[in-house]
């Protein structure tokens, strides 16, 4: 027996980096994993390889959002994009966007799941959120503003959903290895006329006691385990997985 054996995982942002890692670790541990990306190539190509679907979706169009099967008894809203710029400069269509695909999403995904976890008496949400959740840094604005949202969405799926024994939680990394960092690196690198090494070292890692980018397989065990029966009773919680950052 597998601990998700009978579980079926949605994973939003699977074709790629954290996501990636989740679904192999979902499947690896029994779970039916249905591959949402908006890259049809690499969703088809990590739902292969994990045995479970592809759902090639755009999340910033609802109307596709609402095409995804509702009866699933686990979700991991991942999905994610950044924007660096000062707020002065940033474009608004790119705000709109990110909350569009950050926090939008995920609350139309929990409004269409919920029910049916509600019938079973069992779910789980996890919300791949960040060190940007609880603290800010500059330039981020949508990144920053979307994922304190995310904190505040899961924490009242939480409270609601308590009596049906559905949990939602937050994991909260610092910067993991994933195609998704080495572009923050090569933006940061030229807006700050350095080495790109420089900028994991002093910019990154900086704030972080532990001097190394998180590994994705590292997220994703977490965000497995939350998935758990043993887990039942953590809820409302954002879990840091951030090398110390947050202690200091
Ligand atoms: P990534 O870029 O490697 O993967 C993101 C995936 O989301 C991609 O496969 C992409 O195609 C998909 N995606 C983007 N827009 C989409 C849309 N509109 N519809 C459907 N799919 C879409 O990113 P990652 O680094 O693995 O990040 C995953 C999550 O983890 C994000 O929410 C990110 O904010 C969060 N996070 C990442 C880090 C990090 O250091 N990498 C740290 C903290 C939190």
């Amino acid at each position: 027996m597998q601990p998700l054996d009978g579980r079926t995982a949605l994973v939003t942002g699977a074709g790629s980096g954290i996501g990636r890692a989740c679904a192999e670790a979902l499947a690896a541990a029994g779970a039916k994993v249905l591959v949402v990306d908006i890259d049809g190539d690499s969703a088809r190509e990590v739902a292969g390889r994990v045995g479970g679907t592809a759902h090639v979706v755009d999340l910033a169009e609802p109307r596709q959002i609402e095409e995804l099967p509702a009866d699933v008894d686990i979700v991991v809203n991942n999905a994610g994009i950044q924007t660096v710029a000062p707020v002065h400069e940033f474009p608004p269509d790119r705000f709109a966007l990110i909350q569009q695909v950050m926090l939008t999403a995920p609350f139309l995904l929990a409004r269409r799941c919920l029910p049916h976890m509600y019938a079973n008496r069992w779910g789980r949400l996890v919300h791949v959120s960040s060190v940007h959740g609880v603290r800010a840094s500059p330039f981020k604005a949508a990144y920053v503003a979307a994922k304190h949202g995310i904190e505040g969405l899961s924490k009242v799926i939480a409270l609601e959903a308590a009596p049906f024994g559905v949990t939602s939680n937050c994991v909260a990394p610092g910067y993991v290895r994933t195609p998704l960092v080495a572009g923050q690196i090569d933006d940061q690198a030229a807006r700050h006329g350095i080495d790109p090494d420089q900028v994991v070292a002093d910019v990154f890692l900086q704030r972080s006691a532990i001097k190394r980018l998180i590994e994705p397989s590292e997220v994703a065990a977490l965000v497995t385990w939350l998935c758990g029966d043993e887990a039942g009773y953590l809820t409302g919680a954002s879990l840091p997985i951030d090398g110390g950052w947050t202690a200091s």
